[in-house]
């Protein structure tokens, strides 16, 4: 694992990302075993968990708006996270640290020790008991879960019913398109996550049709599920605020922008060490 690592490194810019497939397999599969890594874990602590933020620049590979709603081979695509799931715990605690800036209620001047966390019983085994946060993936891959699921209906014969995404695939899809177009997008969603293609309905075989059923307590929607379904654009304006209010976007205004910043910080929530910051 490290001569691949160090491999990787010694390679030019633009062959890294041709690796990032074989390189995010590599790490997937070897969460759940490695236990020889400990030299390179080491490594990933001793790197100062901002500084990695701007390291990708991913304009060269800019290729297309159309979102490749399914990528039939991981290995053609050219999605680069150099550091994908090498965080260890201790790098999640101080991750947790970071967040403790984001409070409903803001320190009065002369008072700012007095932090309030407002936290709530994780709605999902997926999720943390923040609001709108879910774990990282090495954290659920380590933990044994390897799909999400969530409730549907179908828009046509109404049937009710759960589906589920497989975690690593879909993210690799999403990542990578994010990884690709983030520049060109320019803090805007694209159509195709504003008005997203829905899946085919398991009963009446429907195109199109079946929709998330989205919490109307917020503190329960299903974050990571409509990220992986690339479905966050069903959120109502209101319930992506909602999101960017609880993970310090204070950004408002309109949805394209607002569901944007959903995208990028869920992504960033699941691999912290991706290029998913702005
Ligand atoms: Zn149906």
């Amino acid at each position: 694992m490290n001569n691949h690592n160090n491999e990787e490194n010694n390679e030019e810019i633009n062959r890294k990302r041709k690796n990032f497939h074989t390189h995010f397999e590599n790490r997937c599969e070897n969460l759940l075993e490695e236990e020889e890594d400990d030299e390179l874990l080491k490594l990933s602590l001793m790197t100062p968990f901002r500084s990695t933020r701007p390291r990708i620049q991913p304009r060269e590979n800019i290729e297309s708006l159309s979102p490749p709603l399914i990528l039939e081979n991981h290995e053609s695509s050219t999605l680069n996270l150099p550091q994908l799931a090498i965080l260890t715990p201790t790098i999640l605690k101080k991750e947790t640290g970071q967040r403790k800036r984001r409070n409903s209620l803001k320190p009065k001047p002369g008072n700012a020790k007095e932090v309030i966390i407002e936290t709530i019983t994780p709605p999902f085994p997926w999720a943390t008991n923040l609001i709108a946060t879910v774990h990282t993936l090495q954290y659920l891959l380590s933990k044994q879960l390897f799909m999400i699921s969530g409730d549907v209906q179908c828009k046509r014969c109404e049937r009710r019913y759960t589906m589920e995404f497989d975690l690593k695939e879909k993210f690799v899809e999403i990542g990578s398109y994010v990884m690709k177009n983030k520049t060109l997008l320019k803090e805007r969603a694209p159509s195709i996550w504003m008005t997203p293609l829905l899946p085919t309905c398991q009963f009446c075989k429907q195109e199109n049709s079946v929709k998330p059923i989205i919490c109307a307590d917020k503190n329960k929607i299903n974050w990571l599920f409509l990220l992986l379904g690339q479905m966050l654009g069903c959120c109502t304006l209101d319930e992506l605020k909602f999101f960017c209010e609880h993970t310090d976007n204070h950004r408002t205004g309109a949805k394209d922008r607002v569901l944007f910043l959903a995208y990028l910080t869920l992504c960033r929530q699941v691999d912290p060490s991706g290029p998913f910051y702005r």
